[in-house]
């Protein structure tokens, strides 16, 4: 799935490539991928609305829109979003498309058709439980040491790897960017985290932002689905230190092998020797 350094990535290939641009049309070719939204009041907002902003919450795209709507993209497992030529061929997993004043499109691809678009009043984002249900983003002032102490007291008992998927606890960390921060921390992903001591939290919340500037930097992880908007892989991969390096060497070179053990139902990878 995307995590927060891909669609970041996204966002901003779209900040470049579409804000002033208006939307003139949309082709829904399964219905599904609408969530909240019907085909023909999507078609409605989006007529003629000029796009003043790409942000992101989290794992969503946003597009802001001069008529007061936003649309709202989750990309989920394989969503893809692509910046095309009117003659450029029509994907098999093409889904929808969006014309834009310039003669270009964005395709909408998903193989897996977890994603969604969905239309809402920009005044009304707020209360979208989506987003409203989301911890802070990792490169807001909200993110601090004392933050995850409050947030972390409260889990007694939970696995650190699983809180740090929680959407509600920080935004846009999934199973990849979760396994690299707590190599990167040296935190073991079984600790609960209401025992981390004041250093380890300080080392969290440092990885965080170091692992995710770095993956972001590289234009975000391809595995499986995700490339970014002009259909280009990331080249996060090979930094990776732990995620799908299952019995190779520690890059800390201190002896240790990654082990794989699962969290939550997750694959989740570590150094047994400088992971604690
Ligand atoms: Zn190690």
């Amino acid at each position: 799935m995307p995590e927060l350094p891909e669609v970041e990535t996204v966002r901003l290939d779209l900040q470049r490539s579409i804000v002033g641009l208006k939307l003139t049309s949309v082709e829904i070719f399964l219905p599904k991928m609408l969530k909240d939204t019907q085909a023909e009041d999507l078609a409605h907002i989006l007529k003629d609305a000029k796009i003043t902003a790409v942000d992101r919450r989290g794992k969503i795209i946003l597009l802001r829109l001069s008529s007061g709507y936003t649309i709202m993209i989750h990309l989920k497992m394989s969503g893809q979003l692509l910046y095309m030529d009117a003659e450029d061929p029509i994907g098999k997993w093409t889904h929808i498309i969006f014309g834009l004043s310039n003669g270009h499109l964005l395709h909408l691809r998903d193989q897996r058709q977890f994603g969604y678009v969905k239309a809402l009043k920009t005044e009304d984002a707020g209360n979208d439980t989506t987003l409203a249900g989301m911890g802070p983003e990792p490169f807001s002032t909200d993110f601090t040491v004392a933050y995850l102490k409050d947030r972390f007291t409260r889990r007694k008992k939970a696995k650190i790897k699983a809180v740090l998927l929680d959407q509600s606890v920080i935004a846009g960390i999934g199973n990849i960017y979760a396994d690299e921060i707590l190599h990167e921390a040296r935190i073991k992903p079984t600790r609960s985290p209401d025992v981390l001591t004041r250093q380890e939290l300080a080392a969290l919340h440092d990885a965080t932002l170091e692992i995710l500037r770095a993956a972001i930097e590289n234009r975000g992880s391809s595995f499986s689905k995700y490339v970014d908007l002009s259909g280009k892989q990331g080249g996060y991969v090979k930094h990776h230190r732990v995620y799908r390096r299952e019995g190779e060497p520690c890059f800390r070179d201190d002896g240790g092998t990654i082990k794989r053990i699962k969290i939550a139902g997750r694959s989740t990878f570590y150094c047994p020797k400088c992971q604690k």
